[in-house]
């Protein structure tokens, strides 16, 4: 519990970019912000981890053309990532070396001399937590709700400021609630596994589908096998 009495939601179960513990403002459920991507790819840069549910793999495994998420680590496009309590889950891996940067980063200089930052997997097969950005949510494993909350995607990130054009989280929480559905039901595995106390193995079966099979699906078999399906 912290201070507050309210169960403490762990990091695991959180998808939003930037540092876990700083600069988080929840949000009340109705106001919007001041916000206004610029394309300058600075959270696409350095040393971030971007955290990848089952849907984000199976999405990335087919914009590469692979037949089966796990061939994404074969590719060294994604590692694994130890969570507290036990278990294993995903995260792109950024590549090393000098100019350190997510692998589907298109850096491109503009005749102007601006270095602006697009995503290859925008938008259709981007990662959940980048698509929220500078929304991140928090899922109650308790309760199985969700808490969301605004967070820069960088410290210094030009996009958030005064007089910028007005992003509306409920439009964005609606138009993404598919993929927010199914992230749920990701994390209602996840949390199984860890209260089974599964070995790491498990976790990586878990994680690895055929990119013909449909993400729902997948889904499905595993809460039948865990005895956590309650509907459907
Ligand atoms: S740092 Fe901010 S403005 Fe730059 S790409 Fe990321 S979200 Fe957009
Ligand atoms: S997936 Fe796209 S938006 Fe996310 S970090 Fe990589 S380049 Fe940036």
């Amino acid at each position: 519990m912290d201070n507050s009495g309210r169960c403490k939601v762990k990091d695991e179960f959180s998808c939003g970019l930037g540092d876990a513990d700083g600069g988080r403002v929840n949000w009340d459920g109705c106001s919007a912000f001041e916000f206004s991507c610029t394309c300058c790819g600075e959270c696409c840069r350095g040393r971030i981890d971007i955290r990848l549910n089952i849907e984000d793999l199976w999405l990335m495994a087919r914009f590469m053309g692979l037949r089966d998420t796990a061939d994404l680590s074969h590719k060294g496009l994604i590692r694994e990532e130890p969570i507290e309590g036990g278990g294993l889950r995903y995260c792109v891996q950024f590549k090393q070396g000098w100019f350190k940067c997510c692998p589907f980063l298109e850096n491109r200089l503009e005749d102007c001399g601006t270095l602006r930052g697009l995503c290859r997997l925008h938008p259709h097969s981007k990662p959940l937590v980048c698509l929220l950005a500078p929304m991140g949510r928090e899922w109650d494993e308790h309760t199985g709700e969700s808490r969301w909350f605004f967070q820069e995607p960088i410290s210094g990130c030009p996009g958030v400021k005064s007089g910028a054009e007005n992003y509306d989280p409920n439009a964005v929480i609606a138009e993404l609630s598919g993929r927010l559905d199914r992230e749920s039901h990701y994390y209602g595995v996840l949390a199984e596994l860890q209260r089974m106390n599964a070995p790491d193995e498990v976790f990586r079966e878990f994680h690895r589908m055929e990119t013909r099979r449909s993400v729902d699906a997948h889904l499905e078999d595993w809460e039948i096998r865990l005895g956590i399906r309650t509907s459907g």
